[in-house]
């Protein structure tokens, strides 16, 4: 079926606007069938330096667009994405396994990033501020960084590429992307979208290979002067720290371990819906999928019956099928880890109530699927609380208040998103002002994040950067002040005045 929708066996490189073909070659699994979707470059430093070397010459011309000029190629690549909405789809369920409603909606996704940032080419605000002294004017800009370099996770494809590299261009830089090794098929068709929307030669440049070599080049690369990283945190953390020693700029979106809290006054039946969506929508391999549940003991027993009743509801299988809800594992790592959190929980005395196996047999017997999993009784300090399973894994923590309910949600290293159910309002304000994470959602579950908010995290899931929303252009751009002095005499500011 993908080769229908796909017209190559093997992918290759975009360089300067050429398809660049390389020696060596790695199979991409589906991992809801275990049949090999297409062959991937893998590519080296030195595919990288040339992406880089020509990526540096395009910027320069690039940068002299006016940026409504600029964007209006976005508005192109956003006409085109939304023309082949249904077989970019169908080829991200192939690749990553989310089931094909939730591959709609992460393409819906790149097409309103394509629009909005377009919309920013007619914007890229910056200020006009009285200066101190007489017939003397002050204004910041904003100035693209030039060569920026974009690494990618395999979770959401097409989605994270488009919140940076978007800004990145309508900014005025050039881009040399490595997309994720498991997940390429969304960064070639987007390059092909970027041809085709005439994007002059060298501006986008997609090179295909591991992080140890490709990215680990690209961080390394005196030319690219910032980075922009979605992943895990030991990657990140290896990046900002070889990023530190060059001075280079770095934004760094990682890990989640996200809470959904039901207080005794919530909907319940809207908390199970939220948290359903939240822990099990593609299988749990989220930033923000949901992975506790703090709940408060006057409602455990009926939220854990309500959810075991709806877990039993869910069909699990190959996305492309529309009946499905809960698509495959990634790879054998994910699955491995996912196993080992199982028993790590069960050790530490959390109640197994449902799930926590392989599901290997029958139709599941070819792909990769582990049954919907729920824990009850954990308490805040276990490893299944704290740590990231990155699996449909979810975890019920009982609390007895809501201000036990805040400290656990905020007791972890990371700070992605939290969630609460309440038909109190002043809980609602206060928990919004409390949470210590950088998205939180309020009667609602804990993903869900729309382009033109800023994205992103608090401690351990960032640092400090946020992608998407008009924030993300201040990963791209250098704020520059401008003084013009019309007085024809030499002014000395805090002198003079
Ligand atoms: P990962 O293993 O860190 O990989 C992410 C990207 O980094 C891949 O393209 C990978 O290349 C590359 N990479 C690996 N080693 C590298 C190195 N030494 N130097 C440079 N690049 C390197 O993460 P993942 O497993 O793909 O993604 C899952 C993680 O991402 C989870 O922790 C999840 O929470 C996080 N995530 C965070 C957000 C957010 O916005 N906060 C969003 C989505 C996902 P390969 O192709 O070789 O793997």
């Amino acid at each position: 079926m993908t080769q229908t929708l796909l017209e190559v066996k093997k992918l290759s490189n975009f360089i300067g606007g050429e398809w660049v073909e390389s020696d060596s070659s790695k199979a991409v699994i589906n991992p809801a069938t275990g049949e090999t979707v297409v062959e991937v470059p893998l590519s080296n430093a030195k595919t990288v330096d040339q992406a880089v070397d020509i990526a540096k010459k395009a910027q320069k011309e690039w940068a002299l667009e006016p940026a409504p000029m600029r964007a209006e190629v976005l508005y192109r690549v956003g006409y085109i994405m939304k023309e082949r909405k249904e077989r970019l789809s169908q080829l991200l369920t192939m690749e990553n396994g989310k089931v094909i409603e939730e591959a709609r909606g992460e393409v819906q996704e790149g097409i309103d990033m394509a629009f909005y940032m377009a919309g920013e080419g007619r914007r890229l605000f910056g200020n006009t501020t009285p200066a101190e002294l007489k017939d003397k004017f002050a204004m910041s800009v904003r100035s693209p960084v030039g060569v920026v370099g974009i690494i990618t996770p395999w979770n959401f494809p097409i989605a994270i590429a488009t919140w940076k590299s978007f800004p990145a261009i309508v900014a005025g830089n050039a881009v040399v992307w490595k997309p994720a090794t498991e997940t390429p098929i969304m960064a070639y068709e987007l390059a092909k979208i970027f041809e085709e929307a005439g994007l002059p030669k060298g501006v986008m440049n997609v090179v295909f290979g591991a992080g140890s070599a490709v990215g680990d080049a690209m961080v390394n690369h005196d030319d690219i002067r910032v980075i922009s990283f979605t992943g895990s945190n030991d990657t990140g953390r290896s990046i900002a720290s070889k990023c530190g020693e060059q001075l280079k700029k770095v934004s760094l979106e990682m890990g989640g371990k996200n809470a959904v809290i039901v207080m005794e006054d919530a909907d319940l039946n809207l908390a199970v819906e939220g948290i359903l969506w939240s822990a099990f929508g593609t299988s749990g391999q989220r930033c923000t999928a949901c992975s506790r549940v703090i709940v408060h003991e006057d409602v455990k027993e009926d939220l854990e019956n309500r959810l075991l009743a709806e877990m039993k509801k869910l069909t699990i299988g190959n996305g492309l099928d529309e009946s499905i809800k809960v698509g495959p594992i990634i790879n054998q790592a994910g699955m491995d880890k996912i196993k080992s959190y199982i028993e790590i929980g069960k050790g530490e005395g959390a109640k197994l109530l449902a799930g926590g196996y392989e599901m290997n047999e029958g139709p599941h017997k070819n792909g990769r699927y582990f049954a919907p999993t729920l824990f009850t009784d954990a308490t805040a300090d276990m490893r299944i609380a704290q740590e990231e399973i990155f699996g449909p894994v979810v975890s019920l923590v009982p609390v007895k208040s809501f201000e036990e309910a805040i400290e656990v949600n905020n007791g972890v290293t990371y700070g992605l998103s939290s969630s609460i159910f309440t038909s109190d309002v002043n809980r609602v304000f206060k928990a919004q002002r409390d949470l210590d994470t950088g998205i939180v959602y309020v009667n609602a579950g804990t993903t869900g994040a729309e382009i033109h908010l800023p994205f992103g995290g608090t401690k351990g899931t960032g640092n400090g950067h946020r992608d998407s929303g008009v924030q993300a252009l201040d990963v791209f751009t250098e704020w520059k002040a401008v003084y013009v002095d019309f007085s024809g005499k030499l002014q000395r500011a805090q002198i003079d005045n």
